[in-house]
């Protein structure tokens, strides 16, 4: 009896760029190489022990259309908004922003010494629910669910895995696991049939049907559970997954709506004053 497995379809190497003020980074998902991937817009990996390239941040910006996850593995970034949010994020921590109609934020370093490391994921919103209000969710390390394994952990910060339920509050079906794995095993991750999904190696390599070496975003197919071994000790990936809108896509720098005339009105509204 064979028992159908969930196969990586092709892996993608983000590519270096730069972001903000000149923040170094390394764009996954949203790069000419996969554009995108139906609900996820973008993935950056920031990584560096060199203040110099993360200490200028992102000086306030505008967003409208989608939503931001900040995953800080470690390190520290402070976000402040014109509506007079602040946030902190430190080591482990996720914050969850809702752009929605629009906002405009600053995302800074805090430290101006030691690693920074983490990921932005761009989440898309359903047409529907577009221009809903903004909002924050700031979610601390202790706030999000470890599930132990007997060589390892799993953090769930979205959607669930086992018993445990993550914090975060998507608009739509969604996943986001954090998966440490200290020696050689095999683990099975159940995602729901349909949905499409990524593992992005950050330390370690994985095996499936082929091999993802640190570094590489593995493409999933979208039925079955997903089920791989780690080929090396320490090997840590992120595992997202979720539901495709299937909704046209007009993209305009910090603005993600359905049709150009959206993104054309959401640049007026901020030359204009009226986002965020
Ligand atoms: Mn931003």
């Amino acid at each position: 009896m064979s028992i159908a497995t969930r196969k990586i379809e092709y892996l993608v190497e983000g590519i270096k760029t730069s972001d903000g003020a000149g923040v170094n980074l390394t764009r996954i998902i949203g790069s000419p190489e996969l554009n995108m991937l139906d609900p996820f817009l973008l993935l950056d990996e920031f990584g560096s022990d060199n203040p110099n390239d993360y200490i200028a941040g992102f000086p306030p910006h505008p967003h409208r259309g989608f939503e931001t996850i900040t995953y800080m593995i470690n390190g520290k970034f402070t976000h402040k908004d014109t509506a007079g949010n602040e946030g902190h994020l430190s080591d482990g921590g996720v914050q969850w922003m809702t752009a929605g109609k629009g906002v405009i934020h600053s995302e800074m370093p805090e430290q101006t010494e030691g690693l920074v490391r983490g990921f932005q994921l761009w989440f898309n919103l359903p047409k529907e629910k577009k221009m809903i209000d903004p909002a924050y969710h700031d979610i601390q390390a202790d706030q999000i669910p470890v599930v132990e394994l007997e060589d390892g952990k799993v953090k769930v910060i979205s959607g669930t895995f086992q018993d445990a339920i993550g914090p975060g509050r998507p608009h739509t079906g969604m996943m986001y696991l954090d998966v440490h794995l200290n020696s050689k095993q095999d683990i099975r991750l159940p995602i729901n049939n349909g949905w499409n999904g990524f593992i992005y190696v950050y330390e370690g390599s994985v095996d499936a049907n082929i091999s993802a070496p640190k570094g590489n975003l593995a493409v999933l197919d979208t039925e079955n559970d997903f089920l791989c071994t780690s080929t090396t000790e320490n090997t840590r990936f992120i595992l997202v997954a979720g539901q495709p809108l299937n909704e046209p896509v007009a993209r305009g720098g910090p603005f993600v709506m359905n049709t150009k005339g959206e993104i054309l009105q959401a640049f007026a509204d901020y030359q204009s004053g009226r986002l965020g």
